[in-house]
């Protein structure tokens, strides 16, 4: 069943992609977790083939586009090959969100 947000947006102030999800929970993703996240067969073989890292901390979102099942992310390193799929946006989220959860509880 497709899952997608109701409200997406490219929030420039925190460098984030913000979105919106049927259930009311909100999920802002950074820009360069995005570029590194993206699953294009060009950067799959990057990742094989150990290559430079995809993403630089200051990459910026230029662009995100509806595309049926997902997102295609459009970056400004000139990247928009990466179609990213609500499910693995939403999974990116939670992911994120657990990882905040942990740097909150070891500063407490
Ligand atoms: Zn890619």
């Amino acid at each position: 069943m497709m899952n997608a947000p109701e409200l997406v947006a490219i929030d420039a102030a925190s460098a984030s992609l913000f979105m919106r999800w049927p259930d009311g929970a909100v999920s802002e993703l950074p820009f360069a977790l995005l570029r590194s996240a993206c699953m294009c067969a060009q950067c799959r073989k990057r990742k094989l083939d150990r290559e430079t890292p995809l993403s630089s901390p200051d990459v910026k979102l230029v662009d995100a586009r509806p595309s049926g099942y997902g997102l295609q992310l459009v970056f400004d390193d000139g990247h928009d090959r990466g179609i990213f799929p609500w499910i693995y946006l939403e999974r990116l989220a939670r992911d994120q969100q657990t990882a905040a959860d942990h740097q909150e509880s070891r500063t407490l």
